[in-house]
């Protein structure tokens, strides 16, 4: 029930005062996909329960699935193959390589380096470097195009390793990694601990604001345990001697901000504005949280109402995107194989497998032009423009596609 306490503690200052924001229901990991010939076979969920801290106003889910069963399986996520991802690195490096002035004696450092798509301007100029990955097929690729990665999970310990081999860094990026870390205090002790004390951390986050205001309840699934706002991050930073002094904000993944954190405390006019502007939202009070749920149920109505017409009239549909937000989309909305044909998904690794729990099969894009179905619905909303212009030849012909947040809508 929307505003019951909640058992446990909270991720980022230890309080029990939790309440619940929604209540998801079990759900299988978004991105476990599964192989063809398992899709009888048993199948693990989990509960997806989100709460808030009335303390230091972190929204949070409860459950934390162990690290090896959310991020070891052989489903790799290669960040090159998005266009958005690669072209929002390289301007993130052009940018600090220039302000920060690096050169061959400074060091960077990558938590969750991933294929090393971001590392790889940095080795272009000749900056030295170290990606820091726990999954062996991102990391082997990331060796492969000369980027000297480590196949370990980053932790405090692993900043104190480095320190003392004097691996400081002047830059620390983690990109869509601080929300997945089950020891946040200790993920955040170590980015303390591994920069230098002029250097700077830039990590992009998904804004929590964004989600809530744009009804994105798909970016919630158990990969992702915290939802950040301005307010909660400066609140967590502060309690290990690190300040978020500037950020930007970035409209990837639905909304995302690249915070700029440092070790003196210097906040920019800008962050004191955000501060402002979240506290006359109330995003450090329940309520602004309460309606939430009810949204999201309401969204969740809307598109089965709206595919289930589309179906009834006889029309074909396919979706586009094998991520996580469209494995948590079908899984709590319900849409399945009896309203979904298949889905589309640029990675190979994926296709010629099934979502999680509602099991519609992945096929390779070019599947949608050859088909011709006439709805498309757009899981992977947050690459829209992207996928747009991907598939003009298929819009040319006649094929829709049907956008889920804010609001269900076809397009
Ligand atoms: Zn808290």
């Amino acid at each position: 029930m929307i505003g019951e306490n909640v058992k446990g503690n909270c991720r980022s200052c230890g309080s029990s005062q939790l309440k619940s924001v929604l209540a998801l229901g079990n759900t299988p990991l978004a991105d476990a996909l599964v192989k063809k010939e398992d899709v009888d076979g048993p199948e693990a969920t989990y509960p997806l329960d989100v709460a808030f801290c009335t303390e230091c106003a972190l929204m949070q889910i409860m459950e934390t699935v162990p690290p090896e069963e959310l991020f070891c399986q052989d489903y790799p996520y290669f960040s090159s193959v998005s266009d958005t991802v690669v072209g929002n690195a390289k301007d993130n490096t052009e940018h600090l390589i220039k302000t920060r002035n690096l050169d061959e004696n400074s060091f960077v450092i990558e938590l969750a380096s991933n294929d090393g798509y971001l590392l790889q301007n940095y080795v272009k100029a000749g900056i030295p470097v170290l990606g820091i990955d726990p999954a062996d097929t991102v990391v082997k690729v990331a060796l492969e195009k000369g980027v000297p990665t480590m196949e370990r999970f980053f932790s405090l310990e692993l900043a104190k390793e480095l320190a003392a081999e004097g691996k400081q860094a002047d830059v620390i990026h983690g990109n869509n990694v601080l929300a997945h870390v089950a020891d946040l205090t200790g993920f955040v002790d170590g980015i303390a601990v591994a920069l230098k004390p002029d250097g700077v951390a830039a990590i992009e986050v998904p804004y929590l604001r964004d989600l809530i205001e744009r009804n994105e309840f798909d970016t919630i699934y158990h990969e992702h345990l915290c939802y950040f706002s301005v307010t909660s991050l400066t609140n967590l930073f502060r309690a290990h001697g690190l300040y978020l002094n500037d950020l930007k904000r970035l409209s990837i993944h639905g909304g995302s901000m690249r915070l700029f954190i440092e070790k003196k405390d210097a906040p920019t006019e800008y962050i004191k504005q955000l501060l402002a502007e979240e506290k006359e939202l109330g995003i450090d009070k329940f309520e602004y949280y309460e309606n939430f749920g009810q949204n999201v149920e309401k969204l969740m109505a809307g598109l089965r109402d709206l595919l289930g017409g589309l179906k009834a009239d006889g029309k074909r549909i396919a979706a586009y995107g094998a991520a996580a937000k469209g494995a948590t989309m079908l899984n709590c909305s319900g849409i399945g194989t009896e309203t979904l044909d298949y889905v589309v998904d640029r990675n190979v690794h994926k296709q010629g497998k099934t979502m999680p729990g509602v099991h519609v099969p992945i096929e390779a894009p070019e599947k949608l032009l050859e088909d011709m179905p006439d709805y498309v619905l757009l899981l992977a909303w947050n690459f829209k423009d992207e996928v747009m212009k991907q598939q003009a030849e298929f819009i040319e012909k006649g094929g829709k596609f049907v956008v889920p947040v804010p609001e269900p809508q076809v397009v």
